[in-house]
């Protein structure tokens, strides 16, 4: 061997000492929790519930709980007077969804620690809660994604390139305190009045299946509402098996946050029988097929929850991921958000996959965080999970889309105005040349900013609202409802 041909480095390396070890982290793996169905019977209304009655989604649904009565019928003496009259005033002065609480989400709430638990806090929010100064922030809308402007049928909003969803139903199983569709999902309340489809729903699902035959540039629906599990099985079903012959369509996703509110449903006979048929037709035709859900709290990981899931994976469906909100006082921690993302893959057969950033909807402030917290928590939950279930936390940002929290390219951090791009037009911009090179903005809660932040909002709110809502349209280039 002459010189040149020497190995590359050198001698053969020596004997190398392992020595990596366990260290202390942030946050400390394996789970601490135990996995299992919290006793219902520890609850005064469900004192005397055999499991065949839980076990059954028509038990479930009769014993849901609709108003601040049967909430105290449930909870008895756990929920005492001054958190009760808070939820009250609450659902007169700020509440944009009314009260739907299923049985099996009441079991999850610690009843010792009301006032705190993170389930009761977006599923029965109290008034004191939100933010005093700013309960809404000036730039909230009711349909703050701007999802009816881009609807191609009513109900079909078509806002990306390849993908549109359907929303089938205004109707879920529970109805969630920061409802980011409040302008179309569920009952009055006090403050809002819902839109109502004016098109009868057989007609409006025949324009959105239409429209999918027609247009195939689209590829991916996701079926939702509302939430699919109020949607009948047989219907349900019949709607999917359309979708499955529409030659464009690859891929379905089903949203159901009821996988978790209420998992009974997905256990009957019935609904297990229609999963194996979507599944095995959609496997026949070469289509991903899955379920969304939406899960903000490890509490909510129950075995029931688990045995939904599994069901969904037997019946042939590719997966069931998790897309949870942020919500600040239920989730925003890391340690919240590890324990949740490990629960839902130790135990709950589910992927995290998307957290979003609480859309900025009316009275939301006290939920929202900024986009530098957001930025932080992504920051956190790197590494510990595979990457297939590290979730990206998003911003959905009107007139944009989701966006991963980093791709921000502009930040007011006084202000909290964080400014975004986009690579492809909305169903309503096919005209517009500026679509592309504008830049897009989304606000953080004002009672993050720092003191010449708020202030600058003060003034500019009790000068002239109207004028600073047209300012800041104007920067963007684009109409800002209020
Ligand atoms: S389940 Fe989804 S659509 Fe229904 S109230 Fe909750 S967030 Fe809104």
């Amino acid at each position: 061997m002459n010189a040149d041909e020497r190995p590359i480095g050198g001698e053969r390396p020596r004997h190398r000492e392992p020595h990596a070890r366990p260290a202390d982290q942030p946050f400390r793996y394996p789970l601490q929790r135990d996995f299992v169905e919290p006793d219902w019977r520890r609850l005064p209304g469900y004192r005397d519930v055999t499991p065949e009655q839980w076990r059954s989604a028509q038990w479930q649904r009769a014993h849901t709980v609709k108003n601040l009565k049967e909430f105290k019928e449930a909870l008895g003496p756990f929920l005492d007077d001054e958190l009760l009259e808070d939820i009250r005033r609450d659902q007169q002065e700020r509440a944009t969804m009314s009260m739907l609480i299923p049985p099996q989400m009441i079991n999850t709430m610690d009843e010792r620690n009301l006032r705190t638990d993170p389930v009761r806090r977006y599923m029965a929010p109290a008034l004191s809660e939100r933010d005093p100064d700013w309960p809404s922030h000036p730039l909230s809308s009711r349909d703050s994604l701007h999802e009816a402007d881009m609807w191609a049928v009513e109900g079909l909003t078509h806002r990306y390139p390849t993908k549109v969803l359907a929303e089938l139903i205004p109707t879920c199983p529970q109805y969630c305190g920061h409802c980011t569709r409040m302008d179309l999902v569920g009952n009055d309340t006090a403050q809002v009045l819902k839109y109502r489809f004016e098109v009868k729903q057989n007609e409006r699902w025949e324009l959105m299946l239409d429209y999918l035959r027609r247009t195939p540039q689209v590829r991916d629906v996701v079926v939702s509402g509302g939430d699919m599990a109020n949607v009948p099985i047989k219907r349900l079903e019949d709607f999917v098996m359309k979708l499955l012959d529409i030659e464009n369509i690859r891929d379905i996703r089903l949203a159901t946050k009821g996988l978790m509110g209420i998992p009974q449903h997905f256990l009957q006979d019935e609904v297990r029988a229609a999963f194996e048929r979507m599944g095995a037709r959609a496997r026949e035709r070469g289509v991903d097929i899955a379920v969304h859900t939406h899960i903000n709290h490890a509490n909510q990981v129950t075995p029931l929850v688990r045995d939904a899931a599994q069901m969904v994976l037997d019946a042939g469906f590719r997966d069931v991921r998790n897309q949870g909100v942020l919500l600040r006082g239920v989730n925003t921690t890391l340690e919240d958000l590890l324990e949740l993302c490990f629960t839902l893959i130790d135990h709950g057969r589910i992927l995290p996959y998307y957290f979003y950033m609480c859309d900025m909807i009316p009275n939301a402030e006290h939920w929202r965080i900024a986009v530098w917290e957001a930025q932080e928590l992504q920051f956190g939950l790197l590494g510990y999970m595979p990457g297939f279930a590290t979730p990206r936390i998003v911003c959905d940002v009107p007139f944009v889309g989701k966006r991963w929290v980093h791709m921000v390219e502009d930040y007011d951090r006084v202000r909290g105005i964080s400014y975004w791009r986009k690579n492809y037009r909305t169903g309503i911009e096919a005209d517009d040349p500026e679509a592309l090179t504008r830049r897009y903005h989304y606000y953080d809660p004002i009672s993050t900013l720092p003191e010449e932040g708020r202030a600058w909002w003060r003034r500019r709110f009790d000068e002239d609202l109207d004028r600073l809502l047209a300012d800041l349209a104007e920067e963007q280039g684009i109409e800002v409802g209020t």
